[in-house]
């Protein structure tokens, strides 16, 4: 009989950080997530070789403090949340601590981080595969953070290979995330760009810090996609339920939950054929999410003004912390919606009255 006995330290670490970053598509949104929880009003997203030599974010918010050097990579080690009930409120992207921890594991991982008062002045950090600090140095830097992952996945060659024969799936999927995020942050401008071999650095697309999610989506998608498009704002009323069912257990009984979902939508009449997934866009209080349930509601409404095409749709579900979670996967793309069968249905009342209300059905051609 074999024995049971633990495995060891480095192991385990490395088992875990294959659960956190599973894909290219993972680093990209906890780096962009990194740069949003910082406070930065500008990211600057940099591929090489669509990521498979490196992939850098460049950010201008607070950086870090020398006292967080030590401690920045380390497994579980997060300036974000202390203690499990902090979960219900959240109002990061981040709090597991697991990201950078994870990046040292599965690539050749470091960051450069100045200080407003440092400036131009900053510090760049190397670390150990397990997440320990090896070094630092002095390096010229602007106020904010730069963190920079080479080679991907270099010790796990299944998954390097994977991700080789996979690349331009795994590509068309990280340019559609950060679309998103692109689109559905105010006032941040957001730069992406890609160098291929030695070749030109190529812009793929770049905000400009606008107010609205309305500009973003032109920054992003062309001025084109705009004119389809009607605006999304649906009120959804939840009654309480009552007895052993109540599910709403954080908030008080007999209080109607309020659900408002706003963005964009096409006008049902209105499409471009069949539109992508990067082009159906779901997010929970600003966090892009796949909410493959709300996305069944939508589409079918849709299909019964429109049989022929799909829509794009930009829908931001806004509601109170309580009412969601988002701890179910590593990867916290997974979010729990409560009661989510209950907003379906009001979903689609709403939605159907949205394009019942006016006279959305008539082709543009026929209303310009
Ligand atoms: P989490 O985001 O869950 O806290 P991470 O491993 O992603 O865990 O990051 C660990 C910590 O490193 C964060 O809590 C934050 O304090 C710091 N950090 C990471 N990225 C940045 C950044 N771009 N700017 C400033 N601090 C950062
Ligand atoms: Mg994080």
């Amino acid at each position: 009989m074999a024995t049971i006995k633990p495995i060891e330290g480095r192991s385990v670490h490395q088992i875990q950080s294959g659960q956190v970053i599973v894909d290219l598509c993972s680093v990209v949104k906890e780096l962009v997530e990194n740069s949003l929880d910082a406070g930065a009003t500008s990211i600057d997203v940099r591929f090489k070789n669509q990521g498979l030599d490196s992939i850098e974010v460049q950010d201008n918010g607070g950086g870090i403090s020398p006292q967080n050097y030590e401690t920045l990579a380390l497994k579980h080690h997060t300036s974000k949340l202390s203690t499990y009930s902090d979960l219900t409120t959240l109002q990061t992207f981040g709090f597991r601590g697991e990201a950078l921890s994870s990046l040292c594991a599965l690539s050749h991982f470091s960051v450069i981080t100045c200080l407003a008062a440092d400036a131009p002045k900053g510090t760049k950090l190397e670390f150990e595969v397990s997440g320990k600090l090896k070094g630092t140095s002095v390096v010229a830097a602007q106020k904010g953070t730069t963190v920079i992952v080479e080679n991907l996945f270099n010790n796990l060659p299944v998954r390097r290979q994977e991700l080789q024969r996979n690349i331009k799936r795994e590509w068309n999927r990280v340019i559609g995330v950060l679309g998103q995020y692109a689109c559905i942050q105010i006032g941040i401008k957001f730069s992406v760009s890609q160098q291929a071999g030695k070749g030109k650095k190529t812009t793929l697309f770049s905000t400009k810090g606008n107010q609205s999610t309305r500009e973003n989506i032109v920054n992003v998608f062309g001025a084109k996609t705009l004119t389809s498009l009607i605006t999304l704002d649906l009120n959804l009323e939840l009654e309480p339920t009552s007895g052993p069912s109540q599910r709403w257990s954080t908030q008080e009984d007999g209080e109607k939950k309020e659900i408002r979902i706003v963005g964009h939508i096409s006008r049902p009449a209105y499409g471009e054929g069949r539109q992508t997934p990067d082009r159906q866009m779901f997010f929970v209080n600003a966090r892009p999410c796949g909410l493959p349930q709300v996305l069944k509601a939508f589409n079918e409404v849709y299909k019964a003004y429109n049989a022929s095409q799909s829509a794009f749709i930009f829908a931001n579900i806004e509601l109170d912390t309580h009412m969601y979670d988002v701890n179910v996967s590593p990867d916290k793309r997974t979010i729990l919606l409560h009661d989510q069968n209950r907003m379906l249905e009001n979903l689609k009342v709403a939605l159907t009255e949205l394009f019942e209300s006016q006279d959305y059905t008539v082709p543009i051609s026929q209303l310009l």
